[in-house]
């Protein structure tokens, strides 16, 4: 496989400009000749299908929910970074930049990062024109606050709503295209396979969730929005609808998978609580900006927290990392916390969470601009652990959150397959090992309303695509390939639940390939989720029949894919031997814990192409190169 990531020459600040002029564009006229296919309707999809449809294309966008509102998306609490310098503090395209760089520990690519902070500032220009209810100052200037990884406020934000606000602003748009016949809307229809034909994307097979109905759907692009994958941990801060079906059957029809591995761990989340647990809830990180986080010095102190004067309390990140304080990137906070822990200084019954304390910011600020910060997140807390964050401190532990990992793609958006794209948080992304917060809005909607308007036009100008439709062969090949996927799912009549399996594959992934890793606990894992996907495939439990509205169903192909996916991101840790960002390999840490990179031998994409069933998957690098931020130990203290 080629790997070509047409990175664009010249000075980094210019790149972008130079790409679009070079970029050839489809004429007016034309653009209504062509059909596109949008899976997902997140702020990624969303974004990508009314601007593509606003430009004239004829658009057919598709999700698994009764509605577009319902994307994963709308669950965003915190915020989206833009490099506006509102705050006057020092902030810029370049400063935003080099964060984002340096947070990824890395491993992204400059060109692209960069690009990324420079449409930062007309983002939030869209979503204001938009109506979108963004925080505001007294005097009516855009408030903002601050995230992990920066030491500037530039976090635009709406409460601990900005999601589902930003989600609305893109639905109308999108919405609008609908009623002008631009867009075409399939809800409560899932992909369930890619159609390649003479090497390109040019369509789509789905299943309408309701009826059961398979259907082809041809396009001349297919654009992927589908989110991302957190889900294989089973339980994660995710949707619990989020999959990776989409771009997993998409790498198995040749789109590379890039560095699957590269999973995001939330330090902010309410603690696990039980087996019986479903899901976990993030408590935004923006409450990092007025929480302090702390457990008790002596290991083992079962005290209530406000019987441990301040004197026996460990501030242990404002101690370790005195610069950014309670504001380190996540997976710093995250491996801090994991540590405390580990010492027996957790807190809490099961001793797996430490304390983020407010009680010093409400008697500085008082419990009015406290509320008026985050009281929806406060009343969250309080109605899920029947606990007053107001009167004793919230307990948190870190939790799955995002993958940076998902289909490689060009600085174009494109995947190695010609004619299918993938945006927001399905690709695998301008954050490399981490993600700062507050960046994947940015990033989903920079691809969306940004980036694939100027490429999509480009890839259509640039090649010759035959008309076809869903009567061509290969459509109806690969609808029966569907077909008996599901009919061998209902076949199997065995005595576990989907559920179960799931979550005994969330145990492998978080015990062995979660917050730390190493070389034996990976090949132990993959072992183990070798025995389960064969227990899987002689002993899941789905009943029902496919020509009906069937979650057991549904949830059955995903976790399918889950155990397999849960392998390659395994075998993808296993190989990189190194620590980077959210990737901590024991074996590979510096001195006082913390990660310890090999620039020398990984500063590269790992790009995975799916070589066929049984058969190992083959591993391509595409080399980072480092032109203007300096690989260098990430240093926060
Ligand atoms: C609790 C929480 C809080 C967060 N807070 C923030 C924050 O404050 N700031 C920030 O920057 N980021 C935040 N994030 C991350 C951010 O929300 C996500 O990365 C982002 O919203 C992903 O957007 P997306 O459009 O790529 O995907 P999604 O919003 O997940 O949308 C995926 C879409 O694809 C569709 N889909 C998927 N598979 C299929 C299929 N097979 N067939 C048909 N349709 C399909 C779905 O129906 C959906 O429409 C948060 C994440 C979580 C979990």
């Amino acid at each position: 496989m080629q790997l070509d990531s047409k990175l664009p020459s010249g000075p980094i600040e210019l790149a972008w400009d130079k790409t679009r002029f070079e970029m050839k564009l489809v004429n007016p006229a034309n653009k209504r000749k062509h059909n596109l296919i949008v899976v997902g309707s997140g702020l990624a999809g969303a974004s990508a299908a009314a601007s593509l449809g606003e430009l004239g294309y004829n658009v057919q966008c598709f999700c698994f929910q009764d509605s577009p509102r319902r994307a994963h998306s709308i669950a965003a609490q915190g915020g989206i970074n833009a490099a506006k310098n509102y705050q006057n503090d020092g902030d810029s395209i370049y400063r935003l930049f080099y964060d984002t760089v340096k947070g990824g520990d890395f491993r992204a690519r400059e060109a692209n990062v960069y690009r990324l902070a420079q449409i930062s500032v007309n983002i939030i220009d869209q979503c204001v024109a938009q109506g979108v209810p963004f925080a505001r100052e007294y005097g009516g200037l855009l408030s903002n606050r601050s995230f992990g990884g920066a030491q500037v406020s530039r976090t635009f934000y709406a409460r601990g709503q900005t999601g589902q606000q930003l989600l609305l602003g893109a639905y109308q748009a999108l919405e609008r295209q609908v009623h002008a016949g631009k867009v075409k809307m399939f809800p409560r229809t899932e992909m369930l396979d890619l159609v390649v034909i003479d090497g390109r994307a040019r369509g789509i097979v789905a299943r309408d969730l309701v009826t059961g109905k398979i259907q082809s759907y041809a396009a001349d692009a297919v654009l992927l929005a589908t989110g991302g994958y957190g889900n294989v941990f089973y339980l994660s801060t995710n949707a619990k609808g989020s999959n990776a079906t989409a771009i997993w059957r998409a790498y198995k029809r040749g789109a590379a998978f890039g560095n699957p591995c590269f999973t995001q761990i939330h330090p902010t989340c309410i603690p696990v609580s039980g087996d019986y647990q479903s899901k976990l809830t993030l408590m935004s990180e923006s409450l990092r900006n007025d929480g302090r986080i702390w457990v008790p010095k002596k290991a083992g102190d079962k005290r209530p927290p406000n019987q441990i004067p301040e004197a026996e309390r460990d501030y242990y990140l404002e101690r370790r990392y005195p610069s950014f304080g309670n504001l380190v990137p996540r997976d710093v906070a995250s491996r801090n916390a994991k540590a405390v822990c580990d010492e027996g200084r957790g807190v809490g019954e099961t001793g797996l969470g430490v304390y983020l304390d407010f009680g010093e910011a409400i008697s500085r600020l008082g419990k009015h601009t406290i509320a008026e910060r985050y009281g929806n997140l406060f009343e969250m807390y309080n109605r899920i652990t029947g606990e007053d964050p107001y009167q004793v401190p919230m307990r948190i532990y870190p939790a799955i959150h995002y993958t940076m990992g998902g289909l490689w793609v060009d600085y174009n958006l494109m995947t190695t397959v010609p004619g299918l794209f993938a945006l927001g948080e399905a690709n695998f992304s301008d954050h490399g090992a981490n993600r700062l917060g507050a960046s994947a809005l940015m990033q989903g909607l920079s691809d969306g309303y940004f980036v694939i308007p100027y490429t999509i036009g480009n890839y259509i100008a640039s090649n010759k695509i035959e008309k076809l439709d869903t009567s061509h062969p290969a459509f109806g090949q690969v609808e029966s390939e569907v077909q008996s996927r599901i009919k061998k799912l209902l076949e199997v009549k065995g005595q576990r639940t989907v559920a179960s399996f799931h979550r005994d594959l969330g145990k492998i992934m978080w015990e062995l390939c979660g917050m730390a890793r190493n070389a034996a606990g990976l090949e132990e894992a993959i072992g183990k989720i070798i025995c389960l996907r064969d227990e899987f495939q002689h002993g899941v439990k789905v009943t029902g029949s496919g020509e009906e509205l069937n979650q057991q169903l549904e949830n059955a192909g995903r976790v399918s894919d889950f155990l397999e996916l849960g392998e390659l991101m395994c075998r993808d840790a296993l190989h990189r031997n190194e620590s980077c960002g959210g990737h901590f390999r024991e074996e590979y840490q510096t001195p006082d814990g913390e990660a310890l990179r090999d620039d020398e031998h990984f500063s590269y994409v790992a790009a995975w192409e799916y070589a066929g069933p049984d058969k190992l998957p083959v591993l391509n690098k595409e080399p980072l190169e480092f032109n203007y931020v300096h690989p260098s130990q990430r240093s926060y203290k």
